[in-house]
């Protein structure tokens, strides 16, 4: 099999197979075909991935932010020169069009090793003065073994975002891939070792929920990172609070999009397109309930109707196609199953809603007008190429329905109207919000969910934060006064 990796997990600096765990079979979601067979980790090689990790973890501290930037930098550079190997195993670990993977996953990764590796030299503490000459001094100090759980729809951006920050500030990290999509990540092991990470910094073992449990609840671990589903975010959290480990959770969302009368039609339709079919719609952030004043709605579905029938839909690997298939086909049969619960409620299809011919798991990018509040496809996460459109009249309408969700991940807006841009940014209850653009995601800019959609920030110098505690020294240059 052309994808076959050297053997299922990487622990302490090199391939490792335990043929006893679970057979996992990669599919090709553009064919269907079996790519790689792999084996979910046994608890024995959970346990050598910890035990590495925690050995490894105190001499990388020990070294200086700068020695530890280094190796992040020299992995950036690595990532980067393979830019194009590394995209073919991401289409056909999750079947995204390779014009896509070229530009947003290894090179993502790869600014996230950059930048933190630009930022681990300059982490530092404080120096707080106090009366009488008396001070304080902070020290920022490693949490300790990280644990790194990801979904599938972003393997090696993921992988990256939690390892680069993690070892930035002198942790050591056992990621845990999707069993959908566990290639790539062996890649990024690959790279930091040959980097100069030394072994056991950075491990990768495969497996299904429990082998994502079992890491949670080790006493080793001091820190978890989850990319997923908010059902599988509160299962996690809960483990975590019982040893009071830290947590950073990035889960889904269900996110406005809000498209005033005055904006301009050709970058808000462009915005509702990147914000809904990119990666075949499975993007967490993605603005999937889009509410049109009432003015401009037929105009804007017109022209975004228009735009969609111009995707290119088919193999992944070709460079011109624009939208390959969802990542699985249960995926697939999840996401046909809110088209029907779409139609059943009465939403009007504006274009797609099928499965296209043949094998592999393709759905056609699906457009719903005259979408109510309370329908389902309104108010669930869907994950894949469904857009829901809204009407709406003010904006104080607009403001109070976008804000009616549990989650609270990403919104938008476009207008033309710089108040009231800047009133409705400061009215979302999201982590991040759009002006006239959608799902952008600079390294430099925290990333990262309100409500339930998580908590904590991924990327950025808030990131830091998440991976480090501060440790207080109090130093008295005064005499002990006890009262007897
Ligand atoms: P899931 O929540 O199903 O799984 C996420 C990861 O958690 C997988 O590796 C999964 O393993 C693992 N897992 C499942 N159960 C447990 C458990 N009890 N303990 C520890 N780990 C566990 O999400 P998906 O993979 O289906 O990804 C899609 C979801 O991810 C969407 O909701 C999406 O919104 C969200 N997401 C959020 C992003 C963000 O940054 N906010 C970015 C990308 C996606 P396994 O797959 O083997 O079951």
């Amino acid at each position: 099999m052309k994808f076959q990796p050297r053997a299922s997990h990487f622990v302490n600096g090199v391939y490792v197979e335990d043929s006893a765990g679970a057979e996992i079979d990669v599919i090709y979601p553009a064919t269907g075909d079996v790519i790689a067979r792999l084996h979910s980790a046994t608890p024995a090689v959970i346990d050598q991935a910890l035990e590495a990790a925690r050995a490894a973890q105190k001499a990388w501290a020990r070294l200086s932010g700068t020695e530890r930037g280094r190796v992040l930098r020299r992995a950036a550079d690595i990532m980067r020169e393979r830019n194009h190997d590394l995209s073919v195993i991401e289409t056909h670990d999750t079947g995204k069009p390779i014009q896509e993977t070229t530009v947003a996953d290894a090179t993502s990764g790869a600014d996230a090793l950059e930048y933190f590796g630009g930022l681990a030299g300059s982490l530092t503490g404080e120096h707080i003065p106090l009366a009488g000459g008396d001070f304080v001094y902070t020290i920022r100090e490693a949490l300790g073994v990280c644990v790194g759980i990801g979904a599938w729809n972003y393997p090696t951006q993921i992988a990256c975002w939690k390892a680069a920050p993690a070892l930035a500030c002198g942790n050591s990290m056992v990621f845990k891939p999707s069993e959908t999509t566990p290639l790539s990540a062996l890649k990024v092991a690959e790279i930091l070792m040959e980097a100069g990470a030394p072994k056991g910094l950075f491990n990768v073992v495969q497996g299904y929920g429990d082998a994502g449990a079992a890491l949670v609840t080790d006493p080793r671990v001091a820190k978890v990172s989850l990319t997923g589903s908010v059902p599988t975010g509160k299962k996690v959290y809960a483990a975590a609070a019982a040893d009071m480990k830290h947590v950073s959770m990035e889960l889904g969302g269900k996110s406005p999009m809000v498209v005033f009368d005055d904006a301009d039609l050709d970058n808000a339709v462009s915005g509702a397109i990147l914000g809904n079919f990119y990666s075949s719609g499975q993007v967490c952030s993605n603005g999937t309930r889009v509410f049109v004043q009432r003015g401009i709605k037929e105009a804007f579905l017109e022209r975004l109707a228009a735009r969609v029938a111009m995707a290119k839909i088919g193999d992944p690997m070709d460079p011109e196609v624009s939208f390959g298939p969802m990542v699985s086909e249960a995926q697939m049969k999840t996401v046909q199953g809110y088209i029907d619960m779409g139609i059943a409620d009465g939403a009007r299809l504006i274009c797609g809603g099928k499965k296209l011919e043949g094998a592999g798991y393709f759905l056609e990018p699906t457009i719903f007008a005259d979408v109510t509040d309370g329908m389902t496809i309104a108010r669930e996460e869907i994950f894949g190429p469904v857009m829901s459109v809204l009407d709406f009249d003010t904006e104080e309408e607009a403001l109070s329905r976008a804000n009616a969700t549990e989650f609270g991940l990403a919104a938008g807006v476009f207008t033309s109207d710089l108040n009231r841009a800047h009133r409705m940014a400061a009215g979302f209850e999201a982590g991040t919000c759009y002006i006239n653009t959608y799902n952008l995601a600079p390294v430099e800019a925290p990333f990262g969910g309100a409500k339930m959609s998580g908590i904590g920030r991924e990327n950025s110098k808030s990131a830091i934060n998440h991976y480090s505690e501060t440790k207080t020294v109090y130093v008295s240059m005064n005499g002990v006064e006890a009262p007897y």
